[in-house]
């Protein structure tokens, strides 16, 4: 082994890693990893791809010469045993003799939260350079997979906006704006919808490649409580994860805040709020890997932070001045610095790889037993089908291909068959449970009961980290069956599935294609974009073929849009008919010009909300509070969409945000639309405008904009009703142009949302007069019923469309995408 030649990061950067008010930028990280691979015999670089803004996304292989010399081989040892078909125990001792533990860690996923990136170089170096037997046995026993970025955009927003504001009064700060173009903050809630292109390549690249044992994000919280938070986690975990995985997860985490109490690093908490429920935030909990996290407390991204001790305050059940037996040493208070944050998270990557290193064969033998528990399961049904018939086949493509992204084995009968009793045609997809991967399959397609952890109902709630619904069949409007009992089908593996073509049936003179598919909105605007007429059916339309919905969007067969149909019957899956009659029952609809609001704060719903709509071809401007203050919003746009923002914060701005200290911005940052542009709004409405307003932005709409509606809810305390993100029921009116194309039946993510009583104006959608819960956890459900979720309000010459719900929830609530879609074209009926 030789450390010749291998630069030191001060020697790449010129100064030290973590000194005060200094960041290396995403381009000198990769460069310092590339020199390092140049001369390391340790180190292998590999760049995989291109982030959403087109920067080199990275990750290194360590691992000693002799391992790096056969990777492919030891790679197929960790493919075998954790996919054990078959597996005989003559051969699986022969792999488990011969595997290496392999580990992941990746780094600042936040960008704010700096100290991962930074922290890379050194271990990285650290790696490359040192000879003790500390290093060696790591070298030699685990394969270690080091992403040291897996945001680099948000690296390179972070550092441009710490540098921009370095030496003035408003160092220090973090962005205003998004660090991750389409996701900010929410970057981390991807690991089953895989919308993002840092997502994807994480996991087609290196978790699918090599399904760690091990895998630790690195990332930093708020500066008054501990100084660390690693795992245990806290209840609940999610029932589909392997209990060795759970009992990993706190060996693992347990090892590291030894490690740090024994080098007397102070303030390391464990189990403490973060819980393993959501698998949004964790792939590998369902994939054979455990999932670390470290937390360490932030300071002013680079510029050092000093702490009184009386500012470090108890938060949701943990003082961080008592010594307890998850937090043995507590830190006094005094100064934090960067290189502080390095110091702990290089001690607990070390001790990381130190564990995966002399434990390996618990960790090898783990992914043998787990994988063997999967491909034969004591319980639990026996597969899922998606039937052929969808009304909504596009989503029902995108649902199989989750699965298959998540290595998941998705099969199609090739002749009809039964399972529990209910007859299934050819070409329905079977997912079976028996299999590596199952219980991600698994996961993701049954409701979610979650568990209420109070002792009794006169407690507060114990609040989830995250949300406690993921049911894909809900969230996407796919038709999905459970089979318990085992059943005879003849199956195919389908290894990418495609929406089936649709086709141009007939030539015209007009044709009709269906409301309900979220494809035939991409339909729209592309024929839109191409200057055709669309016009929508007001009633039901009747045709040779059968019946289409009310809504039903129609074009005339002017030249070219034929050839425009076919095409996109083909890429969309879409059947457009010929069409005869006159039209008189319809509405004619204009390329719509939307505005969406964009606050001085990162608002990660708002770059979801941007997203979809450029993934369906919407065109939009974002206006920032300045934009809307300065008025003339009727030239400008048609429809105003608010994304989920308080009424404070849209009113406001910073200012009405607990989340950031607003006298620490420029004034141009601290504002909000403020009374000047509410009267700007009001005189869009005026001027014949619609407003859409989106979950909690909802109160913006009944209380500055007058929208003729109560909010019941408000003012209800937690005991009361609590609802943490879960998908309810609601009865749809789909004879109204925000309902057009809904079954009568639907669930939204209920998340901070609020409900209605309609005044003046009509309920689009309605909850019914029971439990609305179909998926999740629900508290006081009686002040749901018979109350709108979303509604139509007049106001002046316009309307507000509110609703309680925010439509695009991540990119993953799919089913409830054409309220938002449908309020847009209403707005231009
Ligand atoms: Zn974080």
């Amino acid at each position: 082994m030789s450390s010749k030649g291998v630069p030191s990061p001060i020697e790449h950067l010129g100064y030290h890693v973590g000194t005060d008010r200094k960041l290396a930028d995403w381009p000198e990280i990769v460069e310092y990893f590339k020199k390092v691979a140049a001369v390391s015999p340790r180190v292998l670089v590999e760049e995989v791809g291109k982030t959403t803004e087109g920067n080199p996304f990275i990750y290194a292989t360590v691992s000693s010469p002799e391992n790096l010399g056969r990777l492919e081989e030891l790679r197929q040892v960790q493919m075998r045993l954790s996919k054990p078909v078959g597996l005989g125990d003559a051969e699986a001792a022969e792999l488990l003799e011969k595997g290496k533990t392999v580990v992941m860690i990746s780094c600042s996923i936040h960008s704010t939260e700096v100290g991962g990136s930074q922290m890379s170089m050194e271990l990285l170096h650290r790696l490359a350079t040192e000879d003790g037997p500390d290093v060696r046995e790591i070298l030699d026993n685990v394969i270690f997979l080091f992403v040291p970025s897996l945001n680099p955009d948000g690296n390179r927003m972070v550092v441009d906006w710490y540098n921009r504001y370095l030496g003035t009064e408003y160092e220090g700060t973090s962005p205003p704006y998004v660090y991750h173009k389409y996701a900010g903050h929410d970057n981390n809630r991807d690991w089953y919808m895989f919308t993002l292109k840092e997502t994807l390549l994480t996991v087609e690249h290196i978790h699918n490649r090599w399904h760690p044992q091990i895998v630790y994000d690195i990332h930093q919280m708020g500066s008054k409580g501990p100084r660390l938070y690693v795992p245990p986690f806290t209840d609940p975990y999610e029932p589909n994860v392997d209990p060795v995985l759970t009992s990993g997860v706190n060996l693992m985490g347990i090892s590291m805040a030894d490690a740090l109490a024994r080098e007397g690093k102070r303030g390391v908490a464990t189990n403490w709020v973060f819980d393993a429920w959501t698998p949004a935030r964790a792939y590998q909990h369902y994939h054979g890997g455990i999932r670390i996290l470290s937390e360490a407390a932030s300071v002013k991204i680079a510029t050092p932070i000093e702490i009184k001790p009386e500012e470090l305050k108890p938060d949701r059940g943990f003082n961080p001045k008592e010594a307890r037996w998850n937090h043995p040493l507590p830190w006094k208070g005094g100064r934090w610095t960067l290189r502080d944050i390095i110091d702990y998270e290089l001690t607990v990557a070390w001790t990381c790889l130190q564990t995966a290193a002399k434990f390996r064969n618990r960790w090898l033998r783990g992914t043998l037993d787990m994988g063997r528990r999967a491909v034969n399961p004591s319980g639990g049904p026996y597969a899922f089908v998606v039937p052929s018939k969808q009304r909504d086949p596009g989503a029902a493509a995108e649902l199989l291909r989750v699965m298959r992204v998540g290595d998941v084995d998705v099969h199609v009968a090739v002749k009809p068959f039964t399972a529990d009793g209910v007859e299934y045609p050819a070409g329905s997809h079977v997912i079976l449970y028996a299999q590596p991967y199952g219980c991600f399959a698994k996961a993701l397609l049954e409701k979610q009961v979650y568990p209420d952890l109070r002792d009794s109902p006169d407690q507060p709630p114990v609040v989830p980290y995250d949300v406690t619904a993921h049911t894909l069949s809900l969230q996407m409007g796919v038709d999905v069956a459970q089979a318990n009992a085992a059943f005879e089908a003849e199956l195919e593996t389908v290894d990418a599935p495609t929406v089936p073509p649709g086709k141009v049936h007939g030539g015209g003179p007009f044709y009709a294609w269906s409301p309900v598919p979220n494809y035939s909105f991409k339909a729209v605007n592309r024929l839109l974009d191409e200057g055709h007429a669309v016009s929508r059916s007001l009633d039901e339309l009747e045709l040779d073929e059968g019946i289409l919905k009310a809504g039903a969007f129609i074009v005339e067969a002017k030249k070219g849009v034929g050839k425009l149909l076919e095409g996109m019957a083909a890429e969309l899956g879409l059947d457009f008919y010929s069409f005869e009659r006159p039209l008189t029952d319809a509405f004619e609809l204009r390329k719509p010009r939307v505005g969406v609001y964009r606050a001085w704060l990162p608002n990660a719903d708002e770059s979801w909300l941007r997203m979809v709509l450029e993934e369906y071809g919407f065109q939009y401007v974002n206006l920032y509070p300045e934009d809307v203050r300065a008025g003339g919003l009727a030239e400008k746009v048609d429809v105003l969409v608010f994304p989920d923002l308080t009424r404070d914060i849209v009113v406001n701005g910073m200012k009405g945000y607990r989340g950031m200290d607003a006298k620490a911005y420029e004034l141009k940052y601290q504002r909000g639309v403020e009374e000047q542009g509410n009267k700007e709004v009001l005189r869009f409405l005026d001027a014949g405008g619609t407003v859409i307003t989106l979950n909690r932005a909802c109160e913006y709409a009944v209380k500055d904009l007058y929208a003729g509606a109560e909010l019941p809810l408000a003012g209800l305390g937690e005991k009361e009703f609590y609802c943490p993100g879960s998908l309810l029921r609601v009865l749809v009116d789909d004879s109204h142009p925000v309902g057009y194309g809904y079954s009568r039946e639907e669930a939204v993510m209920f998340q901070d949302s609020p409900a209605f009583n309609v005044k003046d104006g009509i309920a689009v959608a309605l909850y019914p007069e029971t439990d609305p819960t179909v998926s999740g956890w629900l508290l006081g459900e009686k002040h749901l019923r018979g109350r709108a979720a979303v509604a139509e309000i007049p106001a002046g010459n316009g309307t507000i469309i509110l609703i309680g719900c925010s439509p695009h929830f991540r990119n993953q609530n799919r089913a409830t995408f054409k309220l938002l879609f449908n309020s847009i074209y209403y707005g231009v009926a």
